[in-house]
């Protein structure tokens, strides 16, 4: 997981450690570790932002390099990343949740997401979390497109005992959301998860359907699916849901299978928005809370 990326900071700390630089030098330094981040899919406005914090620090530390200076530098990428994470503040959704339940209503999340990031493999996942934790859960249809959507997520659904809100193909799914939302309100239901269609990110009449759902259900929470393995379409993807309906956090799948790891940090970066949990694997347990520090130390060992 993540190797490519941990591989670009490793090699950067390696080089100034063992070597005398000269100005020059560093700038080439500089410009290899650049290329190697845009290798590991992260966004070029990220790595411009990395490497200008990255180099004003240095300049005053060229004279000799060390094994200290490594650290130092070590330390200074370990909070230019943090600083990154701290500043898409995150969220404490079940705190959230709790809010809500003791005013005797339901907790509605929102999910955005293009087609085969994950996105219905994740409200299930997410689903199955909250069941965990003692929320009673129910999960509306909100994909009455892509034929096949309304059983895939009931499958799901039965495999982890939760009720399905659907319509038929071709319903409005704003009135599928507002059903489900109905039925959460009247059954004292805790959280309602609305599932939404994902066909092409250019598609702008994808966006008003969203903003559809949003003004009809006016969802607690809306969470961004991105697929981490999708690198710089992740990426834009996520840029392109928060202009239009805005979300609150991201959840990156298939993070089990991506070597490179930039679309977490890119994510953060281009939308002030937390990544709240990792898809780790295909299984409902497969979903880990993403903690930045644990990230960035794991990165920057
Ligand atoms: P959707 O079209 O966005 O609803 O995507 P699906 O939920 O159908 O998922 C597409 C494929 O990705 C399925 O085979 C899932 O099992 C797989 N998948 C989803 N999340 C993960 C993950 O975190 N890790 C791995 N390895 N596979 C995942």
């Amino acid at each position: 997981m993540f190797e490519k990326l941990r591989e670009a900071f490793s090699s950067l700390t390696k080089v100034i450690s063992e070597k005398k630089l000269s100005e020059k030098d560093l700038d080439e330094v500089l410009q290899n570790f650049q290329l190697t981040l845009l290798e590991s899919d992260v966004a070029q406005e990220v790595v411009e932002s990395i490497t200008d914090s990255l180099k004003a620090e240095m300049t005053g530390l060229s004279v000799e390099r060390s094994k200290e200076t490594g650290s130092l530098v070590r330390e200074k990428l370990r909070s230019i990343m943090t600083g990154i994470f701290i500043k898409a503040r995150t969220a404490d959704v079940f705190k959230l949740i709790d809010a809500k339940k003791q005013k005797g209503e339901p907790f509605t999340i929102l999910f955005l997401g293009i087609n085969g990031t994950g996105k219905t493999t994740t409200v299930a996942k997410v689903a199955y979390l909250l069941r965990q934790a003692g929320y009673s859960v129910v999960v509306a249809a909100g994909d009455t497109h892509r034929a096949g959507a309304i059983e895939q997520l009931s499958e799901h659904a039965d495999r982890i005992s939760v009720k399905v809100i659907a319509q038929r193909y071709g319903a409005d799914p704003a009135a599928v959301a507002r059903d489900g939302a109905l039925y959460a309100k009247s059954h004292h239901v805790d959280v309602l998860l609305v599932d939404t269609a994902g066909r092409m990110q250019t598609n702008q009449n994808l966006m008003e359907e969203m903003g559809k759902i949003v003004r009809v259900v006016n969802p607690d929470f809306k969470i961004f699916i991105g697929d981490s393995l999708a690198g710089n379409d992740a990426i834009s993807q996520a840029q392109l849901f928060n202009k239009y309906t805005g979300f609150d956090g991201a959840i990156l799948t298939k993070t089990d299978a991506d070597t490179k790891g930039g679309a977490a940090l890119s994510i953060s970066f281009t939308t002030n928005r937390p990544i709240l949990f990792l898809g780790v694997g295909q299984e409902y347990k497969d979903l880990k809370k993403f903690d930045p520090v644990a990230f960035v130390d794991s990165l920057i060992a």
